[in-house]
């Protein structure tokens, strides 16, 4: 996969002490370091004509994150909620896939962030933890980030991880399209960990998910990590629709469980490609040539454009039929959906979100 390494690091003043900033200078000797009194102040993408978002990218700032790292997962209006919590430990993503949600969501303020101050972070979920010993979590790093695509700079996955593996209510995913695992498999993740993949066919992978790891590699890494002891996780979104993708999604999933052990996988999940008029506007401007923008859509009550409801069914439907053909057993979901059409693919919709958040929970 393409080489994610920043250009510059910034550094904010309060984060010199951080492993962090050790990690990068120690795996970033040929790049230059400039410390700042406030990151606010230096804008990464000042000066910049054109593709100001894309630039941002290039530049990775170090500072301590000051509001709280753990979040109940916004979900979407309306739409059937799988009780997840997140925690930011970064913000946006050395990677550049042309749907990707935050081109609008942080259109305001894309400045590639990781936060230095870990055990702030550490203190926060381990309190939480403690309070609510008999509820179970499952907690992400890849809302505003990819959770692994600057761990070979920053190890910040290597230093949260042995606190999460010694906790009994929780399950951390760590969700990627990098293959960036290598500093996880000494790591003993006692059944705590999930490393999940979202995954598309070659052909989207080229076509609209820039600088990201190939199918091969994605798998590759998948099978790396579950022989070191890690649970596995596949989100088979954004499922994009065009013509012949029933042969490429169906290729993909026969590769994908003839690579890895399905009794290991921890979830599936399944979504399909969702936008809004403004996120179109954004691909429009820095990815003229996707052909994801031509295809049709509806406006949903949640204000997210999606393929029309029948067409949904119909993708959802195939999908877990070759799912459960190769995994008969595995837990799948849908990603951001109504119950409307839960109800129509599975049969049943879960009765509330903390019913479908205790499904995903491990059994032994
Ligand atoms: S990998 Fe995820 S976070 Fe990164 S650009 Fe793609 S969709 Fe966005």
């Amino acid at each position: 996969m393409k080489d994610l390494q920043p250009e510059e690091v910034i550094v904010e003043r309060g984060s010199e002490g951080s492993p962090i900033l050790q990690n990068l200078r120690r795996t970033l000797p040929q790049i230059p370091f400039r410390f700042v009194d406030d990151i606010a102040a230096s804008n990464g993408s000042a000066g910049v004509v054109g593709d100001s978002f894309g630039a941002a990218k290039k530049k990775l700032y170090l500072a301590k994150h000051k509001g709280e790292f753990l979040k109940k997962c916004p979900g979407s209006d309306g739409q059937v909620c799988c009780n997840y919590f997140v925690i930011n430990f970064a913000s946006n993503c050395p990677m550049d896939c042309s749907y990707c949600y935050l081109q609008e969501y942080l259109a305001d303020n894309s400045a590639l962030k990781v936060f230095s101050n870990v055990g702030d972070l550490i203190d926060e979920v381990e309190a939480t933890l403690k309070k609510h010993r008999g509820v179970f979590f499952r907690i992400g790093t890849g809302e505003i980030t990819d959770s692994l695509a600057l761990e070979p700079y920053t190890g910040m996955v290597r230093q949260i991880l042995p606190f999460f593996a010694e906790q009994p209510n929780v399950l951390l995913e760590l969700k990627t399209k990098s293959d960036c695992i290598d500093s996880l498999l000494d790591l003993d993740p006692k059944g705590r960990v999930v490393v999940g993949w979202s995954m598309n066919p070659q052909r989207v992978i080229d076509a609209d998910e820039h600088a990201t790891a190939s199918l091969t590699e994605r798998l590759k890494a998948a099978r790396r990590v579950q022989a070191a002891g890690y649970r596995l996780g596949f989100h088979f979104d954004p499922m994009i629709e065009y013509s012949g993708w029933e042969a490429d999604y169906q290729a993909m999933l026969e590769e994908t469980f003839a690579t890895i052990d399905w009794r290991g996988l921890s979830w599936v999940s399944l979504g399909v490609l969702r936008d809004t008029p403004g996120l179109k506007r954004t691909m429009r401007e820095r990815f003229p040539g996707s052909r994801l923008l031509t295809g049709e859509q509806v406006l949903c009550p949640d204000g997210k454009l999606r393929y029309y409801q029948p067409l949904r069914v119909q993708m959802y439907r195939q999908m877990v039929r070759w799912i459960r053909h190769a995994a008969p057993t595995v837990k799948v979901y849908l990603c951001m959906e109504s119950r409307e059409v839960w109800e129509q693919v599975f049969g049943f919709a879960p009765s509330c979100e903390k019913e479908l958040g205790n499904q995903m929970a491990p059994s032994s």
